[in-house]
Parts: structure tokens; sequence; C-alpha cells
């Protein structure tokens, strides 16, 4: 894969040799090793860059998190990027499907995935960028690039309560898996579909489940065929279900809750509160991104998705800011195609 490095660069080898024999010096640097991220490395690829990616935790992070056995919205063609084909043995392919689909097209693609290595900096200006990221033993390292694309998702950040006893390790604003809430109160906060796929697989794993939303019915976004599973679970009593409700306050073995019929004291275990994600704002204001008032979203070229940093390009959901519900693997992954125009254009001899 021809790079691009200039002199000056080349004479700083010897410096990331001593790193593990690692090349430190790229054309593009590519912050997020999920789907959108990916999709961005191959694109640039493929015009003859080259290219590293960053990620602070392993490959396609936030897929690895999220629950153990989910089934995706969507079919796996509408997944799949650098044109490689995603066939799943359902309609609809699992979280395991997906990381194994993810980990060959790294493969296919020889992606250079740097996993473990969280960026802490992004110095410099278009042309010669500085990212200084941190690896697992915390030891910092230097990369050098030419251009910069973030792809760091919204999954790392939970959207908060603000409520007195959130901290408490009862207390997680992630879904993993049933087991270990197997014969306990489990409370549930939200009324989307995280929040109700949750609700509904807690209960079917022998959790006694009870959900306090916000809103006076489940959200209409929920999808159409978890959506009257949950209600019929709700009006058959299985699941007992707040609605106008606000949690106040959560305590070691109970949480304090405002519903229409008066505040009321509830006892649970376990606290599953499902309120969605957002982006790492403070990060993208870090590198000079400008961040919309109303929706945080990035200042940038809507054709080119450079920011109003010259030479720093955003892609994935963080392009939508606060509205993470409009940019999904589904249309985010078309953003590298975009990105590595724009590239093609300024960095092609
Ligand atoms: P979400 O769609 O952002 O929903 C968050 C829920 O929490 C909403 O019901 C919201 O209430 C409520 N909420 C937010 N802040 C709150 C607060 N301070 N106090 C009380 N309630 C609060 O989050 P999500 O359900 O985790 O979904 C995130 C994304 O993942 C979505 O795009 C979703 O479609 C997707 N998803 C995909 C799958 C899958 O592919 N299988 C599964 C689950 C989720 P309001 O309704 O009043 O705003």
């Amino acid at each position: 894969m021809p790079g691009f490095l200039t002199a000056d660069e080349i004479e700083v080898l010897p410096k990331a040799q001593l790193l593990g024999h690692r090349d430190m010096h790229t054309d593009v640097l590519v912050i997020g090793a999920g789907p959108t991220g990916l999709a961005c490395a191959i694109e640039a690829q493929k015009i003859g860059l080259k290219v590293i990616i960053l990620d602070k935790g392993c490959l396609v992070n936030s897929l690895f998190h999220y629950p153990a056995g989910m089934l995706f919205f969507t079919t796996p063609e509408l997944l799949e990027i650098g044109d490689l084909p995603f066939s799943t043995a359902h309609q609809k392919p699992t979280r395991e499907e997906a990381l194994e689909y993810y980990r060959k097209v790294t493969e296919h693609y020889q992606l250079d995935v740097r996993q473990y290595e969280w960026v802490k900096t992004v110095l410099g200006e278009d042309g010669k960028f500085i990212i200084t990221a941190t690896d697992r033993a915390g030891r910092p390292h230097d990369y050098h690039a030419r251009k910069v694309i973030v792809g760091t998702g919204y999954y790392d950040l939970a959207n908060q309560l603000g409520i007195p006893g959130e901290d408490l390790p009862k207390v997680s604003h992630y879904y993993g898996e049933s087991h270990p809430y197997y014969d306990t109160d489990v409370l549930v906060i939200g009324g989307k579909n995280s929040a109700a796929i949750a609700a509904l697989d807690l209960w079917r794993h022998g959790a006694r489940v009870t959900l306090v939303y916000r809103g006076s019915q489940l959200h209409h976004h929920v999808k159409y065929w978890i959506k009257p599973d949950l209600e019929n679970r709700i009006k058959n009593g299985d699941i007992e279900a707040y609605f106008n409700s606000i949690v106040q306050e959560i305590g070691v073995d109970h949480a304090v809750i405002d519903t229409p019929r008066g505040t009321i004291r509830l006892k649970n275990d376990f606290v599953l509160a499902l309120i969605g994600y957002h982006p790492d704002y403070d990060f993208l204001r870090s590198m000079g991104i400008e961040l919309s008032e109303d929706q945080c979203r990035p200042v940038c070229d809507p054709v080119s998705l450079e920011s109003n940093v010259p030479g720093i390009y955003v892609a994935g959901v963080i392009v939508a800011g606060s509205r993470t519900n409009e940019i999904f693997i589904e249309n985010g992954r078309f953003h590298g195609k975009q990105i590595a125009e724009d590239l093609r254009l300024k960095l092609r001899p």
C-alpha cells in the first residue's frame, strides 16, 4: 500500500521502531474501529492511502457490549461494508454473527487496527496532525497523520438520570444478559427499544421486572414486533409498569418513584437505566470542532464531512449530535465513501 510520508516523518521512524516496530506515520488516522470507522478505512485504503485505526476498546467495541444474543433490527445486507457480503442463518443477524462479520472484513482488507489505544489528544494542523494515544498500560504513543477521521460513536457515554444513588453498584446503564438477574427484582427505566427488549428478556429468564417510563405509553419507536409483546405482558400483570413516572432517587434496596398516583417506594435489587447514549462532545471540542448549540452537531461540510477544522472529518452517528436516532450502521457506513472522495481530491498526487 503506497504511503505519502515526508522526509521529516521518515526521520522520526527509529523512535517508532523503539515502540514495538510499529509504523506511527500514516496518511489517514481513523479514531474508532466501529463499522463506520472500518468503512472509512476501507474506502481510504481503496484509493491507495495508508490508514491506521485506533480504538480504546476492541474491534467493534460497541457491538461487543450489546446484549448477548441480540438480534439486529435490520437484514444483514444493510450492515455490509467494503462490498463484502454478510449472509446469516436467519433473516436478521445476531450480535455474534456481526462480530464475526466485522472480524472477517478486517482480515480481508488487512486493516491496521490498533485495539486498546485510547486517543487523548489531536494536535497540529491539516497535513501534520500529532495524535497521542495511551495503550492498556497507560503508556503514551504519538502518531503522525495527514488527515484524521473521527468515528467514535456514542455507546460509551450513557445518558444520566442525575439523581441520588445513580452511582450505586446495583445501577447499570447497559444490559448484558439475563442470567445475573434471575430471581431478583429489577427496575428498568426507559420506554424505547433497549428498555423494552431488556424488560422482556429479563422477565422470560426469571427476573421480576418493573418498568418505569416518563412517557404516557411505550414509545412509538419501539419495534412493531416488540411493542405488543411487552404491552401484553404488562396487561397480563407479568411485568409491572409505571407510565408518566419519574425515578427520584435510588437506594441500596429500593427506588423512590413519582407516579400519577403519588410517590412510591419500590423494593429492587438492580436498576437498569436504559435511557440512551450520547457522543463524546468534550473530545470533539478538544480538537477544535465546533458543535451546534441546540443539538451538538459538529460543524461540517455535508458532502465531504470535513469539519470546521481542516483535515479532520467526522463520520457515523456523531454527525447527528444529540439526535442519535438519525444515523445507524445502515446509513453511517456510507460516510467512508463521502470522505474518501474528498481525500482523493486532496491527497492523491
Ligand atoms: P433511546 O432510543 O435513546 O431511548 C432512550 C429512552 O430513555 C427513551 O424512552 C427516553 O425517554 C428515556 N430517557 C432519556 N433520558 C431520560 C431521563 N433523563 N429520564 C428518564 N428517561 C429518559 O435509547 P435506546 O433504547 O438505548 O436505543 C438506542 C439506539 O439503539 C436506538 O437507535 C435504538 O433503535 C437502537 N437499538 C437497537 C437494537 C437492535 O438493533 N436490536 C436494540 C436496542 C436499541 P423519551 O422516550 O421520553 O425520550
